[in-house]
């Protein structure tokens, strides 16, 4: 009998963890289905290299939910992985390495995305011959992806210089230019020196790119990568401020020719198949040329009147260098909302944020619960359903759920996204697609084709 109590109160037991343990998956997957929702909504799935899941290999076990660092990009639906903010996804791939069965594997953006990437070679080769793009522009993002491309771009071009006989350089052209300092850019810098080619590296803002926009004490998830100038590089994570630093030390020690501060406006291929690149205040030649631009692009405007005012701005670095303000946040995003508990968090500001939608639905967990808390304490004010209509030099005026508002303002921050720079790519010849038809029909693209064929091949000759 005293046997019988004791598995009756043993099973009762296992029965109320297991009550519990169910309730709680069930919670889980209710989130995980209002977050496939919500991620529906505004995203057109993941923009670069994403993970792609085998449900029929995927066992339900959770570990890929657990190590993506971006949060919530995965979650578990009827006992499967599925996506469910795809936009979120940077393609770091820890999922793919934690999946005990492998039933997760990487793979590039969809068809569609691709159709909207440059067309590039293995070698990282646009349609137009010594022209080449590296970094997150060609469609891969993560920062060891950036420098490895910079780098190995670079083996190429310095293959085809010596080949064509670097001895002899022409006067007033460079080997090759660099265009951004991001972490391609750099790299694609760094191993030019190490391969002793003349080149110069032009940045329209500062060194370090996308990394050096992150928001401050940001931790950095990176993997072991060979870094030019340095060898071996193994941290697998550090704080943005860090991987800048380490950055600078390099950089200084290798007397890294860059001018900061110079945006390329134009790129011409001339009859004597010579670059020139053009920025607002200089023209430089070069027998190739490297883009790391990146895909943030330039940041989306709202084309409302009185933007051009030097009060609107469209990204911030240091909120507390505003104290005592009136400031209009534009934006729902994780960007807007971080700006404004920055700005709101300085001594006399009073922040608005305008957003057009009802509620925030596209933001971080974490973002979420602070505003939350930053509105019920009065700290910042959010105005849903509004947009800005337009930017005064002392207020703005804003449409609320259809009635006008003016509100008195010193400065106005618009968080509403980039676009990348694709009619820039296509202003300089460079052909789209992963096979573009237009491009290909054309005696043009022949040309090209022939070209660089010819140019691999030179390259590949024993050097005299
Ligand atoms: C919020 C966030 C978090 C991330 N976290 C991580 C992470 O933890 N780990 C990771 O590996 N990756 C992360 N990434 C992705 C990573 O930052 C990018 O993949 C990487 O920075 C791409 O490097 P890039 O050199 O190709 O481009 P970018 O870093 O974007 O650099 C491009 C540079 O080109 C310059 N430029 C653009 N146009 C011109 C022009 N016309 N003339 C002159 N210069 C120009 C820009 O000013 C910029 O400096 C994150 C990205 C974001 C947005």
């Amino acid at each position: 009998m005293e046997t019988l109590l004791t598995y009756a109160i043993g099973g009762m037991i296992c029965l109320f963890f297991l009550m519990g343990y169910l309730k709680s998956l069930k919670k889980k997957e209710a989130r995980a289905r209002a977050a496939a929702e919500k991620g529906k909504l505004f995203s057109e799935g993941p923009k670069a290299q994403h993970p792609h899941i085998d449900s029929n290999y995927c066992i339900g076990c959770g570990t890929c939910t657990s190590v993506c660092p971006e949060g919530d990009v995965l979650a578990m639906i009827a006992g499967k992985a599925v996506i469910v903010n795809g936009h979120k996804c940077i393609g770091h791939g820890l999922c793919a390495d934690a999946c005990p069965v492998g039933a997760i594997t990487m793979v590039m953006a969809s068809p569609s995305m691709a159709a909207d990437m440059p067309h590039l070679t293995p070698e990282f080769e646009t349609t137009v011959p010594n022209l080449f793009i590296v970094g997150e522009l060609g469609g891969l993002a993560l920062i060891k992806n950036a420098v490895n491309q910079g780098r190995d771009c670079v083996d190429t071009i310095a293959a085809r210089v010596n080949a064509n006989g670097a001895a002899q350089p022409i006067a007033g052209v460079y080997d090759v230019l660099v265009i951004g300092a991001g972490p391609a850019g750099i790299s694609a810098s760094l191993r030019a020196i190490e391969r002793k080619l003349n080149y110069l590296t032009l940045e329209r803002d500062e060194v370090g790119g996308t990394v050096a926009k992150y928001p401050r004490q940001k931790l950095v998830m990176t993997s072991p990568v060979e870094f030019p100038m340095y060898g071996k590089f193994k941290k697998l994570q550090l704080s943005k401020e860090n991987l800048l630093a380490f950055w600078d030390m390099i950089l200084n020690r290798s007397d890294f020719n860059v001018s900061t501060g110079e945006k390329v406006e134009d790129i011409k291929r001339g009859e004597d198949r010579m670059f020139t690149v053009v920025t607002a205040t200089n023209q430089y030649r070069a027998k190739a040329v490297i883009l790391a631009l990146g895909r943030a692009g330039e940041p989306r405007k709202l084309g409302v009147k009185g933007e051009e005012l030097p009060k609107v701005m469209y990204r911030l670095i240091e909120a507390d260098h505003y104290i005592n303000k009136k400031i209009l946040v534009v934006g729902g995003g994780d960007s807007a909302v971080e700006a404004a508990m920055g700005l709101a968090c300085q001594a006399g500001n009073q922040v608005t944020v305008s957003y057009r939608s009802e509620q925030f639905s596209r933001i971080k967990e974490r973002n979420a619960k602070r505003i939350e808390d930053f509105m019920r304490s009065g700290k910042l004010k959010v105005l849903f359903s509004s947009n800005p209509v337009q930017f005064k030099p002392e207020s703005v005026i804003l449409d609320v759920n259809g009635s006008s508002q003016e509100i008195p303002n010193d400065f106005v921050w618009i968080f509403a996204g980039g676009t990348p720079p694709n009619a820039f790519l296509k202003k300089i010849g460079v052909g789209f697609g992963a096979r573009d038809l237009t491009l290909e029909a054309s005696k043009e693209a022949k040309k090209a084709d022939a070209e660089r064929k010819q140019l691999a091949q030179a390259a590949a000759a024993p050097s005299r």
